[in-house]
């Protein structure tokens, strides 16, 4: 396994993959890895002769450096993890390294005032920014996201499409722990006792989802998820609605459409959606 921090070194080692015809699959990450990325890499070298995963905390997409500066990081954790799944390269670049010339920031003109990008403005402003300059110098056949983070998801097939158009994107479903929560960095800021409310509150939104006709409207859906949600008195949430899958909006009926939930657990602020 190489762990490479440079571009240079990279563009030559990825050169060298192309020119032996190795088809290359690319999973970007933020670090403190867990079963989540696991499935997007068993993905990727289930696609690919060799796989490239980046760690790289990008303080672009925080609205708050204190968020930022809470995010896990483990670094020799995360060498093992790769290790332990035979990924061919993490790339480990600097922020110096991939802002170099400080180019603005893009904009995002997708799924707008909606879910994440309500409660977090800019923050996909900093999302395809980053991934901008990430596609442009690792150069491969295919880039894996998780479906955890659906809106991102959305939000870069979009990217690809206006500006990678040789990248295929492939999406990948979300990994659960057995009590069914997603597995996810920000878990790991969570007490044992948040945590264990955490789980609770994941699966009585499950049971909620179940109680529920699927020949409802989504607007319909979400007067009764609008009353699950505001009778957890003392539940801080920022969303907890179903969209329709496709495009986001509340269109349609839940039988194609996701529950998104964007909730807190102390100052740790947790985001899932539910498939029905
Ligand atoms: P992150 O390190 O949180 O930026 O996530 C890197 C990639 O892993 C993103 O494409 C996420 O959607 C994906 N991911 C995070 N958690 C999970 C999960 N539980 N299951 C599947 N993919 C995930």
């Amino acid at each position: 396994m190489l762990i490479i921090k440079d571009i240079l070194n990279l563009k030559l080692y990825l050169k060298a993959y192309q020119e032996k015809g190795y088809s290359i699959g690319y999973v970007p990450t933020m670090g403190a890895l867990h079963q989540g990325h696991a499935k997007l890499l068993k993905q990727s070298q289930n696609d690919n002769q060799k796989t490239v995963m980046s760690i790289f905390v990008n303080e672009k997409q925080f609205n708050k450096k204190e968020d930022f500066d809470k995010y896990p990081r483990n670094k020799g954790r995360d060498y093992d993890f790769c290790d332990s799944y035979n990924v061919d390269i993490i790339f480990e670049p600097s922020t110096e390294e991939i802002y170099q010339d400080n180019k603005p920031k893009l904009k995002n003109k997708y799924f707008k005032n909606i879910l994440c990008d309500q409660f977090r403005p800019g923050h996909f402003d900093g999302v395809i920014t980053v991934l901008n300059e990430l596609f442009s110098v690792i150069d491969t056949n295919k880039v894996y996201f998780g479906e955890k983070d659906f809106q991102q998801l959305k939000i870069v097939e979009k990217l690809i499409e206006d500006k990678f158009p040789n990248l295929q994107l492939v999406p990948v479903s979300t990994e659960r722990s057995e009590e069914g929560i997603a597995y996810s960095s920000r878990n790991e800021n969570l007490s044992k006792k948040q945590l264990q409310e955490f789980i609770t509150f994941h699966n009585s939104v499950i049971q909620f989802t179940k109680s529920l006709d699927r020949k409802s409207q989504i607007n319909e859906a979400n007067n009764l998820a609008n009353k699950f949600i505001t009778n957890l008195a003392d539940q801080k949430f920022d969303y907890f609605e179903f969209r329709n899958t496709n495009s986001l909006e509340i269109e349609g009926n839940i039988s194609n459409a996701r529950l998104f939930y964007a909730i807190y657990k102390g100052q740790t602020r947790l985001i899932d959606n539910i498939e029905l």
